[in-house]
């Protein structure tokens, strides 16, 4: 590999070849845009569309696309050549301004849930210059947002920035109050840790649940899983290094700054994760980081399974959203400072956070709902669907004391009185050993671990940084004008927490006493699915909140409300008719197959030996099996007639419920007798590849 500092960015029209490549008027109009959200005008973007395609050439791009999030929750393209016809029959490599800041991309197959009417079906792509363009695939990429033309947001990317904006402005109201004249921008950032497993990829050609599903719907436990632990942070096996390596090389070409892989707790599982960013640049890191992943893993004979729950029995797979706020003067909003005037203005912040995470669960519970990701919460591996805070014992004393008055009993003795008092410092370095809490407080940042591995990132960091933003101006609007700031703060601040402590809990999140304690004591949702969370979204006080907030319109919550409904519904239904077609055409003819190997056993033993000792076990085998083949063919039967009860039914919540209480657990009964056959039936009959196989293979 060449050096890590020349290949880093290399495929990226980063701030440095901006600063090479374009006149200096130009630089620096496009910095202004880039920094305060300006429009830009046509011959700034033509100067900056010929530099990035002149750029773009010299790294063997031959085609442009604007590349955006639309609701699918994967990335889009559509490439378009740079070639353009001169009159002499040669071709010349032309882009424009208008192409680069404006794209109408023929969409109208993307979800819009009902957004975009079929008459004005083309929707287009802006540019999001917030985001540097890169090469990948001869391809020049240039990050856009989605949008109809009557304005609505049709991806994931555009409620994310507006998100940032709220977050942007309450922010500075507050931190005004606290006379920080001189910051003129709030930034949230996410450092997202991916989580994924690796498998071989002739296996996995050989699994039509892995290929169309991405998880394995049949399986019997192998005699080795996770028990042993022996895989977390183990040596990385030479093959997967190999992976890693190329991998790291991939991204860092693209910018992205991977920094820390390992093993995960489950065979065949590992990390990544990247230094984090500001959350606009995460997120589209993250979409690439996923792509990519896939991509190299294929080069090396592998495939990259980003599903939440590939197999039953070992752990799923998350991703961590670490998010924190911080300031363009550097500060970051959730570290505690070393005056007590810091010091007050850290716990303003920590207590938004708090009342926001309280007061908006049913959000950020629904923002990672997804059919995959409900394999996987509550689990007993995962956060539970109910979420808490996790502040530490000693924060949590710190709040304790400054709501009732009461003396910290710290390193000494003291009333917290906001302003006057420095925290004591030792909580800073309190590291989280607190894995089982789904918003954990992590000294200088909180993480968020409800999220699953082929989450986006976008719509959690939307939810989280618009509630964060309604606390905030609830906040700025109580204390703006006030004649006794620090007062008036500490009440404010008591009294949120008095009201939003419920939320906070340290003790350990697997546990079902905690369930219970949350779910019938402190009154905290617990929104098992995705069926169960979606109606959350059209309830007023959140349509209120990021409607006020100008994070989404009416509609467009309608429309998300629609298209996450339809995918859960599809998904289960995707499974459910792959797990019928796998029961029939191939578990039961394999089955089939080892009776009458069986059977051809018996008679021959029968004739060698004769009498009635002779084949006790094939004659026991063959009506076990016999029975699991008429209970694998009935139960087939059912699941189909619930899915095609579910057909009939249209996508919204009727059908959602159904599914959820249909499907699930019409394919629970049929995954059952099909993982007890295969136990019972020779190795070599059995269709696809075992747990086993696919778990260990990869050395
Ligand atoms: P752990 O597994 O202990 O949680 P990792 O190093 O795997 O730790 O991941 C921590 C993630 O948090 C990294 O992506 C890191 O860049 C990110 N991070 C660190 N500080 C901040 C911060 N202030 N804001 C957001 N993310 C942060
Ligand atoms: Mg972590």
């Amino acid at each position: 590999m060449e050096k890590v500092t020349e290949i880093f960015g290399s495929l990226v029209f980063d701030d440095r070849v901006m600063k090479a490549r374009l006149s200096t008027e130009t630089y620096h109009s496009l910095k202004r845009t880039i920094k305060e959200g300006r429009s830009l005008d046509s011959k700034v973007a033509d100067e900056v569309a010929a530099a990035m395609k002149e750029w773009a050439i010299e790294k063997g791009a031959t085609h442009f696309t604007h590349w955006f999030q639309p609701m699918t929750g994967v990335t889009a393209e559509k490439h378009d050549s740079f070639i353009s016809p001169a009159p002499d029959g040669r071709v010349i490599m032309e882009f424009s301004g208008k192409e680069l800041i404006k794209g109408e991309p023929d969409a109208s197959s993307f979800p819009s849930g009902g957004l975009r009417a079929t008459f004005e079906a083309r929707g287009y792509t802006a540019w999001d210059p917030t985001s540097y363009a890169f090469v990948k695939d001869h391809t020049l990429c240039i990050p856009t947002a989605f949008c109809s033309y009557g304005g609505e947001a049709l991806d994931k990317k555009t409620p994310l920035l507006r998100s940032m904006e709220a977050l942007n402005k309450q922010a500075l109201r507050v931190l005004k109050l606290f006379g920080n004249e001189d910051v003129k921008r709030v930034i949230t950032s996410v450092g997202p840790e991916q989580e994924y497993f690796l498998i071989d990829r002739d296996q996995y050609e050989q699994r039509e649940d892995l290929k169309l599903t991405g998880r394995t719907l049949f399986g019997a436990m192998p005699s080795k899983g996770q028990e042993l632990d022996d895989h977390y942070f183990g040596v990385i096996k030479p093959r997967v290094l190999s992976f890693m390596e190329d991998l790291n090389e991939e991204l860092w070409k693209l910018g992205v700054l991977a920094k820390t892989e390992h093993n995960e707790v489950a065979p065949s599982q590992h990390e990544l994760a990247p230094i984090y960013s500001t959350t606009n640049v995460a997120t589209d890191h993250n979409q690439l980081t996923m792509e990519i992943m896939k991509k190299v893993a294929l080069r090396h004979n592998l495939v990259c399974l980003l599903h939440e729950k590939p197999f039953a029995g070992v752990n799923g797979s998350g991703k961590h959203n670490n998010w924190s706020m911080g300031t363009d003067t550097g500060v970051n909003l959730l570290t505690p400072g070393d005056t007590p005037h810091e010091n007050a203005q850290f716990l303003t912040f920590l207590c938004a956070v708090i009342e926001a995470v309280d007061r908006y669960q049913d959000l950020l519970r629904l923002s990672v709902a997804t059919a995959e990701n409900d394999n996987r919460l509550g689990a007993n591996e995962a956060p539970p669907a109910v979420i808490s805070i996790f502040l530490g014992d000693e924060l949590t004393e710190v709040l304790k004391s400054l709501e009732n008055d009461t003396p910290y009993d710290g390193t000494e003795k003291t009333v917290m009185k906001l302003g006057v008092h420095v925290l004591p410092k030792f909580f800073r370095d309190t590291t989280d050993r607190n894995r089982t809490s789904p918003f954990a407080f992590t000294g200088n940042k909180f993480e968020f671990r409800m999220l699953g591995s082929s989450n986006s990132i976008a719509t959690c960091n939307t939810i989280l940084n618009a509630a964060v933003a309604d606390v905030l101006r609830e906040y700025a609007d109580a204390l703006e004008g006030s004649a006794d700031f620090n007062t008036d703060l500490h009440k404010l601040l008591q009294k949120s927490i008095k009201e939003h402590k419920r939320i906070i809990f340290n003790g350990n999140g697997y546990d079902d006493s905690w369930i219970d304690e949350a779910v019938n004591k402190r009154g905290l949702l617990n929104l098992r699915t995705t069926a169960d969370a979606y109606p959350v979204l059209l309830e007023k006080k959140n349509v209120d909140m990021l409607t006020s907030l100008k994070i989404y319109s009416e509609s467009e919550i309608k429309a998300r409300y629609e298209i996450g409904l339809e995918n859960y519904c599809k998904r289960l239904n995707i499974e459910g008719r792959t797990m019928v077609d796998m029961a029939r055409r191939e578990i039961l003819p394999a089955i089939e197959t080892y009776v009458k190997e069986l059977s051809d056993t018996y008679s021959a033993k029968a004739a060698v030996v004769g009498g009635d000792g002779a084949g006790t076990f094939e004659k026991k085998r063959i009506a076990t099996l016999s029975a699991l083949v008429d209970e694998i063919d009935t139960k087939a039967d059912q699941l189909e007639d619930v899915l095609n009860t579910y057909k009939s039914m249209g996508d919204g919540q009727e059908a959602a419920n159904y599914v959820r209480d249909n499907v699930l657990d019409g394919m629970t009964a049929l995954r059952k007798p099909c993982d007890e056959a295969e136990t019972l039936t020779s190795q070599k009959d059995w269709p696809f590849p075992t747990y086993e196989k696919l778990l260990f293979t990869v050395k």
